[in-house]
């Protein structure tokens, strides 16, 4: 078996077929697993259960401080951790030698390039090009494509990219925010039309502060985190110092409507399993690399490696995470309406309303529309900003999405 790609996604899959006595090679087109680095790295606590290991936590947070586009803040903290701040190589790295551990064959430098054709039994031909310029040619029973938002595993069996693509552009800054073990979201339609910008303190003197915008601006998300770093300057009375290390990377929001097919499975950001509201794509990616694991595993024991075979894959995932990316896909839709006077007014109601204790009970990053459907139920003046098929939708518990115009 071939997994392609050793982020959280890929590895997670070739521990799994490992340790179920499959032979995985996981391959890494850089040298390094781990760099570069393209990540906030902040996630719940559900990631490190997943991973079996906290070693690469570097900082806790508790809450947050949302700033509407005014600079008003709302600001909430939970006395218990709410998410940890993972050196995201130090994860990227844990998750490959566990998978080694396990027996799989890790090949970082290989690059996969294409199919060259299949065998007469059908099996895909997979060629790679290595680091020292070395091609390498493979024959696989399965493939797993875990290559990430750019997947040329997906554009070689065929199979569709997630529908958009949001650009990205985070830096490491030696800046401490205001709160040591809070995150700051920045919200508007100048500072970051499309998603939001952040500031994620890493608890070592460091914060990764980014933003990610919508690709039809016409401006680079470069630009957005400018006028992001701008705005964060004027409010601390303190220029913003220059970065010490740089990403710019494309986040996938929207699943892709199949994720096997014959010979094939698409995991972690290849398929598009990253959560629509925040763009974080690591537990959901994990987790959906178990379940490709497994449904893989039962389906290679049946002698079944086609694409009717491996089905239980989509099925599954779906079940467990789909509803949550369906009703987070509609919320952004409504996200992406509201204009700035709006976004000022509903940090008002938050804040009005005492909605503030239930966000600091219920919240959580992996889940955003658990939280969502309980403030819509407390209250009414919320209502008001949503599409009435989508206010009932939220606070029905009715799996059926709504039409919206
Ligand atoms: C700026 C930014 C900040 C983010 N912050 C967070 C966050 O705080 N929390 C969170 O949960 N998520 C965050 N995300 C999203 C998160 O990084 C991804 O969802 C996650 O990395 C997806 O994991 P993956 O294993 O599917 O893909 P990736 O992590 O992208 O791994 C894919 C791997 O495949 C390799 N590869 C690619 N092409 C090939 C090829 N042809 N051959 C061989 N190897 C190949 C790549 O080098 C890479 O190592 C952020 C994303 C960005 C861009």
């Amino acid at each position: 078996m071939v997994v392609v790609g050793a982020g959280p996604a890929g590895s997670t899959a070739a521990y799994h077929l490992a340790r179920r006595g499959h032979s995985v090679l996981l391959t890494e087109e850089h040298r390094r697993v781990g760099f570069p680095v393209q990540c906030a790295g902040l996630v719940s606590a559900r990631v490190l259960r997943l991973a079996g290991t906290d070693r690469m936590v570097r900082h806790v947070i508790r809450g947050a401080n949302i700033f509407s586009p005014s600079l008003r803040r709302l600001s909430f903290s939970a006395p218990e951790p709410r998410a940890y701040v993972l050196s995201r190589s130090g994860l990227d790295q844990a998750l490959a030698e566990r998978a080694a551990r396990a027996g799989a064959q890790v090949e970082p430098g290989w690059k996969f390039t294409g199919l060259k054709g299949r065998t007469s039994s059908g099996r895909p031909r997979l060629t790679f090009r290595t680091v020292d310029g070395e091609d390498r040619e493979v024959e696989a029973r399965l493939v797993v494509g875990a290559d990430g938002v750019t997947s040329a595993v997906a554009r070689a069996f065929r199979l569709r990219r997630p529908l958009e693509i949001l650009p990205a552009f985070e830096a490491e800054v030696p800046w401490d925010g205001a709160e040591p073990d809070q995150v700051e979201v920045y919200l508007g339609r100048a500072l970051a039309p499309g998603l939001f910008g952040w500031s994620v303190p890493d608890g070592g003197g460091l914060s990764r502060i980014g933003v990610a915008v919508r690709a039809d601006t016409g401006r680079t998300a470069r630009d957005y985190y400018r006028a992001l770093t701008g705005q964060m300057a004027r409010r601390a009375g303190r220029p913003v110092p220059p970065p010490v290390e740089v990403v710019v990377a494309g986040i996938p929001i929207g699943e892709v409507p199949r994720t096997e097919g014959d010979h094939v499975l698409l995991v972690g950001d290849a398929a598009g399993q990253v959560k629509p509201l925040s763009g974080g794509g690591i537990y959901t990616g994990m987790r959906a690399a178990e379940i490709a694991a497994e449904v893989a595993h039962e389906a290679l024991a049946r002698g079944e490696a086609l694409g009717p075979g491996l089905q239980e894959y989509g099925v599954r995932w779906r079940q467990e995470l789909g509803e949550e990316f369906r009703r987070a896909w509609f919320l952004r839709r409504l996200f992406l309406r509201l204009s700035d006077e709006d976004f000022e007014r509903l940090l008002d109601l938050l804040d009005e309303e005492g909605l503030l204790s239930s966000i600091i009970a219920l919240g959580d990053i992996d889940f955003p529309t658990v939280t969502a459907r309980q403030l819509l139920r407390q209250s009414p003046a919320l209502v008001r900003y949503f599409p009435k098929a989508l206010g009932a939708w939220f606070r029905s518990g009715s799996p059926l999405a709504p039409v919206l115009d």
